[in-house]
């Protein structure tokens, strides 16, 4: 019986009420607890409505039974002992506390239930009132409070193991709850943060403000975005937050918001670097091509055998007269625009010959590579082109690359600059029209000088007139010797105004190769003492479609220098050879001269060009010879080249095309330069 359901009766000194049973029994059925009365014996004296109701006995069932009736069996005999050891010092509590109480109903069912005792004097004999209370109801929400809680323990658990910061926060934003990610992201113990204002404590800056994320909030339920918070230590977190209204279920008013923030810090800071580096390789690359913009050769990047385009600055587009598509082969876009290719002399260029593809393809290096190009428009454009392979590991190009070029990684590139010699070739032919005039013009002083100094020696030797002394017969023979270097170097020059202007004629005959090789070293063979020339011919011979005055010119200049840079004299082998799987007939004349030094064999065959160690040893030439020569084979569509060791000698080697039967039947290779 509880402190409220005191009557007015009287207390006595030890708080027991004292009370008639006739005041009673009205006064119990008003009361809402089932009400028991037993008496120092256990014996039920009195029960009120709610009880009967609740045991499901009537109150003459009970009364005079012992209380132990409303109680399950197991329980009865600890009860006694209980009740007995009540009665010795009665006083106001509850029963059993902390244990589970059960009752039981007539019908033999039980229900736990909650009792309260008091010592109550009754008809002036020490009773016991028990007020006792069906708890039925009550223990059954404890035990779903229990699961609840179990539940959400669990959750939490999970929520725990969850790597993002998990905070729930009330509608004012005090936290609620606060998970290990939390913790560890930034650097509040859940301890520390509950009940802590969340933005106050984590210092949140929000992009458009806070009203917009609760607008949000209010209006979808939710809301994603980054906010900026700062950890425990104060440094700047940048977090990708999910937030979610929880509304209460009831009431539909908002209880609490869910948040699960991930920290992005590190993945901004990745990015923002990333950015970084690809502006300034966009910075980069528009320098670059501001720079080769500017610069009036056209210069391209290719890529793969087939040269496909990397790379190509505005003047490129000039060159070839039609725009060039990036990673379009070079062949597709020569053909998609009528553009074409010709050499030196003018003759369409077959594709691999070209310093571009040769360098993409091969990895070659080609520098000053003459090259005409025909535009669109049938505009003529000659251009000096150099080639350069680039190694993968040598250059870092990953700056150029664009999305649908990674495979370039893997392939040939070449940087290939493309020089427009249109002004050079035009002060070249004001040049050589020029030399060509002098040379003109020097011819018939050169003839009067040349035979009047060989008809004043020849009369003389004849002791025609008067007997020259000995030093105007020396005299005269130097003067002979300077007139025929200067008809050699006049001949020469007009040789070469003509090749220019491709005013050269070829006059090709089929000619028996090895002939004319008989007949130029065995005519050289009488200049020279000192040398021994040795000829090895080609059985059968050698039929070769030639202009046979040309390649007299040729033959002559090549045996003429091994007898002139031999110096100290020696052998000379001629040799005559065929190739027959390049249907060719290769002459080869070799020295054992002093030879050519490495760093000057590339230039040989330029014009004017002499290497250091001839002027060394006094030996008189012009430069001219080796550069005619190559131009009058090349014409002959033959090649000339050579293989020298400085102090060691030199072989050099032309090749021409054998006669075949086709040729016969068609027209002479080449008649003209043009
Ligand atoms: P040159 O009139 O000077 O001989 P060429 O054009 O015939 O002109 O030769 C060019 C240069 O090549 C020569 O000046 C010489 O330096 C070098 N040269 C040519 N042939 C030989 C050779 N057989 N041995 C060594 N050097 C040679």
């Amino acid at each position: 019986m509880s402190e409220e359901n005191q009557g007015s009766s009287a207390l006595s000194e030890q708080g027991t009420i004292s009370i008639s049973s006739r005041e009673l029994g009205p006064l119990l059925d008003v009361l809402p607890d089932a009400l028991v009365i037993v008496n120092q014996q256990g014996t039920i004296v009195l029960v009120n409505k709610q009880a009967e109701k609740i045991f499901g006995y009537t109150q003459a069932e009970l009364q005079g039974q012992t209380i132990e009736k409303l109680i399950p069996q197991r329980f009865r005999q600890l009860h006694v002992a209980h009740r007995q050891h009540y009665s010795k010092a009665p006083r106001t509590r509850p029963m059993g506390l902390g244990l589970q109480l059960y009752g039981t109903r007539k019908d033999g069912s039980e229900f736990p239930v909650d009792i309260s005792l008091r010592p109550l004097q009754l008809d002036d004999q020490p009773h016991v009132i028990a007020a006792i209370r069906d708890v039925t109801a009550q223990r059954r929400a404890q035990r779903e409070r229990m699961q609840q809680l179990q539940q959400i323990q669990r959750q939490s658990e999970i929520i725990n193991l969850a790597y993002d910061a998990i905070l729930i926060r009330d509608p004012i934003g005090r936290v609620l709850f606060w998970n290990h990610g939390a913790e560890r992201l930034y650097g509040w113990s859940t301890q520390e943060a509950l009940g802590r204002i969340a933005n106050t404590l984590l210092k949140t800056r929000f992009p458009d403000g806070k009203a917009t994320v609760n607008d949000d909030l209010e209006q979808k339920g939710k809301w994603e975005g980054e906010l900026i918070h700062s950890d425990r230590n104060g440094n700047m977190l940048i977090v990708e937050s999910r937030q979610v209204l929880v509304r209460d279920q009831a009431t539909n008013e908002p209880s609490a918001v869910l948040e699960i923030n991930r920290d992005v810090t590190e993945r901004h800071r990745q990015e923002q670097k990333q950015q970084a580096v690809h502006a300034e390789t966009l910075a980069r690359l528009s320098f670059l091509r501001e720079v080769l913009d500017a610069l009036p050769n056209g210069i391209q990047i290719v890529y793969g055998p087939k040269a496909r385009l990397l790379l190509a600055n505005r003047a490129t587009h000039r060159m070839w007269g039609a725009y060039w598509k990036q990673d379009q082969p070079m062949e597709d876009f020569l053909k998609q625009h009528n553009i074409h290719v010709l050499d030196a002399n003018q003759q369409e260029m077959a594709l691999s010959s070209f310093a571009t593809l040769r360098a993409a393809r091969k990895g070659e290096t080609v520098l000053y590579h003459q090259e005409t190009i025909r535009q669109p428009d049938g505009t003529s454009l000659p251009v000096l082109v150099n080639a350069i392979p680039v190694r993968k590991k040598q250059a870092d190009i990953s700056f150029l690359l664009q999305s649908d070029t990674e495979s370039v990684e893997q392939q040939q590139l070449a940087i290939v600059v493309y020089q427009d010699v249109t002004p050079l070739k035009e002060a070249e032919y004001l040049k050589d029209e020029f030399i060509g005039i002098v040379a003109h013009e020097l011819r018939t002083p050169l003839a009067v000088l040349m035979g009047y100094a060989d008809t004043l020696l020849v009369q003389s030797a004849r002791g025609h007139g008067a007997p020259l002394a000995d030093w105007q017969q020396d005299a005269l023979q130097d003067i002979k010797q300077a007139t025929e270097r200067l008809v050699t170097l006049t001949d020469g020059l007009l040789d070469v105004t003509r090749l220019q202007a491709g005013r050269l004629l070829l006059h090709c005959t089929a000619t028996d190769l090895d002939a004319l090789v008989q007949r130029v070293a065995s005519h050289l063979q009488q200049t020279t003492s000192q040398h021994q020339l040795e000829v090895h011919l080609h059985t059968p011979a050698a039929i070769v479609y030639m202009d046979p005055q040309r390649i007299d010119q040729v033959l002559t200049n090549l045996i003429e220098n091994a007898i002139k840079y031999s110096p100290q004299g020696g052998p000379i082998w001629i040799k005559v050879r065929t190739n027959p799987e390049q249907q060719t007939a290769i002459v080869s004349v070799q020295d054992r001269g002093i030879g050519i030094p490495k760093r000057q064999q590339g230039q040989i065959f330029g014009r004017f060009m002499r290497a250091d160690n001839a002027q060394a040893w006094g030996i008189t030439g012009t430069g001219l010879g080796l550069y005619l020569c190559r131009q009058l084979v090349e014409r002959h569509k033959g090649q000339l080249w050579f293989e020298s060791e400085e102090g060691v000698g030199s072989t050099f080697f032309m090749s021409l095309p054998l006669l075949s039967l086709r040729d016969e039947e068609t027209s002479p290779p080449t008649t003209s330069a043009n």
